[in-house]
């Protein structure tokens, strides 16, 4: 069973009370971005207190700094004036599960989808697979702030990252929703000063 017709109900719903959204501008209105985790528990709207229109949420496994993230953030800022960044990772995220040979092992048995349990991930499906997999850097994490502070120190060195845009790290806490700043990352994200 698919899923779409839900979301397609869904969309009809929020069509109806969609307002005066449609007037809102291009540019984020309320001047910041967030890289954080694509996992199904965040809600950075929620987590952040953002409504249509207010910032700029980029996602991915893990919220890291990928060449793809860093793409986004510097289109935010250069063409859509962002001036603050957040980096957001969490506790309990799925990418401290796993590292690149284990995923790409997986992959080279079959491409469905694999179980986990006491003693790890076991692929359970008929196969083909792939072995595309051992050329992809997956940025799986084994330190959870550190994998913040690296990822706020990517985006600071970043060449084409504007030196005056403040980058703050935090992880957020699936069990409370609290935000917990990553200190040495605040450090590492600090305004350079010319
Ligand atoms: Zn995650």
């Amino acid at each position: 069973m698919s899923v779409r017709p839900e979301v397609l109900a869904a969309n009809r719903r929020y069509v109806c009370e969609f307002g005066d959204k449609g007037s809102l501008a291009l540019p984020p209105g309320r001047r910041f971005a967030i890289l954080t985790c694509m996992d199904a528990r965040l809600d950075p709207a929620k987590y952040a207190g953002l409504s249509e229109g207010d910032a700029h949420v980029i996602r991915n496994a893990g919220g890291r700094a990928s060449d793809d993230a860093i793409r986004s953030l510097v289109i935010s800022h250069k063409l859509l004036g962002t001036l603050e960044y957040f980096v957001v990772h969490h506790s309990d995220c799925g990418m401290l599960l796993f590292t690149d040979d284990i995923i790409s092992g997986l992959l080279e048995k079959s491409l469905d989808t694999a179980t986990i349990d006491a003693q790890g991930w076991h692929d359970v499906g008929q196969g083909p697979g792939s072995s595309a997999g051992r050329y992809l850097r997956w940025l799986t994490i084994a330190d959870p702030r550190k994998a913040v502070l690296e990822d706020v120190q990517r985006i600071r060195e970043h060449p084409l990252v504007a030196r005056d845009i403040p980058i703050y790290g935090y992880i957020y806490d699936v069990k409370t929703g609290r935000l917990v700043e990553v200190e040495e990352a605040a450090q590492a994200g600090r305004v350079l000063l010319q």
